[in-house]
């Protein structure tokens, strides 16, 4: 068997992992990540891209601890969309500039007045009849529409782009498959018989999202627990060429309904539904589901033909920190226990944050002297990108 000693193995190819490697790299740290199916391929391709500013949390009328922590990311991500920031995302697909916020009334003096405060200045807009977006250009739309100060990426061009300059750093490895040799907390060799491999990691981060449960067990992990919180998403496959990015918002503190839209490879495009619609759906059939979604998409745009359209819905879960109550967490969240760095970004958009956190509990482990021996590696498997769901989705 051949060693090789890392500063850094990091288990679960989503866009945490993948972020954490490119910033743990560039600080010179001796980095792997495995990822045990496609990158991507958990919750992050099946996202809807939104780089949130935290405008959605605000809907309580409380400016809260998510919306201050999250307020920072759009620019971040922005200025690594035009290489000048600390990743280069010059080569991600943009598919908005500005996600929008609509309710079919007036939004309400709550709403109004609180958008008006110092806390939201340059953070969301009022639109103006002429500068709509096409689908709400049609005379029945009575409400008021905001412009937030967030984007929409396409993520599978993310993973991409995040995945390019690390290339002969990931492998198609699912850590359960390994055999670990641990003392106490601390992992210390991590071996690959079938690939005549044994690895000798300083730290292990492990962001494997809803995959850290049954690490867990494996590992022995009683710290951190884990919360899942599940959605029923539904999508809408057409030609509509209408595409739509925002939040409709009701009277509640969450959105009526949040819409992306996504293009498709046959040259259709996919309305993604998140919102009230996911999470009120869990108990429905996908028939059910459907019903439903096609009944608030007709009440919300009623001026929008339907009758050309594909729909279909799946399950899938977000995976965090446990928190009091099933609560959203507030931020990105990594603890580290013995050598193993748990970690949740909680939303794609705190990607960034998350290496924040992540980058300083590494802080001792980089060895230059062992810097040269990647090639020891070069003979193991690779991962493909995930395709979106949609693709796989409609017949
Ligand atoms: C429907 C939906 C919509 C969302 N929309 C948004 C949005 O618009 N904006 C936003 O900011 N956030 C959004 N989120 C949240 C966001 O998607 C997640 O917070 C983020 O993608 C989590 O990234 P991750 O890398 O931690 O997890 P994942 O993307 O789930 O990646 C974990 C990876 O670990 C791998 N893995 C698991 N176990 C092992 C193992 N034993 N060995 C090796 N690899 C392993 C998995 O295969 C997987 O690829 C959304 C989430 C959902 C579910």
């Amino acid at each position: 068997m051949n060693t090789l000693k890392l500063d850094l193995v990091i288990i679960g190819g989503g866009v945490a992992g993948l972020w954490t490697l490119n910033r743990a790299v560039q600080a010179g740290l001796n980095a792997v990540l495995f990822e045990k199916d496609a990158l991507g391929g958990g919750q992050s391709v099946r996202s809807q891209g939104i780089i949130h500013g935290g405008t959605k949390y605000a809907l309580s009328g409380v400016l809260t601890q998510a919306s201050s922590t999250i307020k920072e990311m759009p620019q971040r991500w922005r200025e690594c969309l035009t290489g000048k920031g600390e990743l280069d995302l010059s080569t991600v697909n943009i598919l908005s500039d500005a996600h929008y916020m609509w309710s079919k009334g007036s939004l309400g003096s709550r709403m109004t007045t609180f958008f008006a405060t110092k806390a939201f200045s340059g953070r969301v807009e009022e639109v103006s009849e002429e500068s709509r977006p096409d689908v709400f250009k049609n005379k029945k739309f009575k409400g008021s529409l905001y412009r937030l100060n967030e984007l929409v990426l396409d993520v599978p061009s993310v993973i991409n782009a995040l995945r390019a300059p690390m290339e002969d750093r990931i492998f198609k490895i699912d850590l359960l498959d390994c055999e670990l040799e641990k003392e106490s907390d601390v992992i210390q060799s991590i071996a690959l018989p079938t690939h005549q491999l044994r690895i000798l990691p300083k730290q292990v981060a492990i962001t494997s999202g809803e995959g850290f449960e049954s690490l867990a067990t494996s590992l022995n992990l009683q710290q951190p627990e884990m919360q899942t919180r599940p959605l029923h998403m539904v999508m809408v496959k057409h030609n509509l060429n209408l595409p739509t990015f925002a939040h409709c918002i009701g009277a509640g503190s969450k959105p009526v309904a949040t819409i992306t839209t996504h293009p498709c490879a046959d040259g259709n495009q996919v309305w993604y539904l998140g919102g009230n619609i996911a999470e009120t759906g869990l108990e429905r059939s996908s028939e059910a589901q459907i019903a439903f979604a096609q009944q608030e998409i007709k009440a919300l745009l009623p001026w929008v033909d339907l009758s050309n359209t594909q729909w279909s819905s799946f399950h899938i879960n977000r995976a965090e920190p446990k928190q009091s109550s099933l609560v959203r967490p507030d931020a990105a969240f990594a603890q580290k226990v013995g050598n193993c760095i748990i970690a949740w970004p909680t939303k794609l958009a705190l990607s960034p944050d998350l290496a924040d956190q992540i980058l300083p509990l590494c802080a001792d482990s980089i060895d230059a002297a062992e810097n040269q021996n990647l090639h020891l590696c070069q003979h193991l498997p690779k991962p493909a990108t995930a395709q979106p769901v949609w693709e796989t989705s409609f017949c």
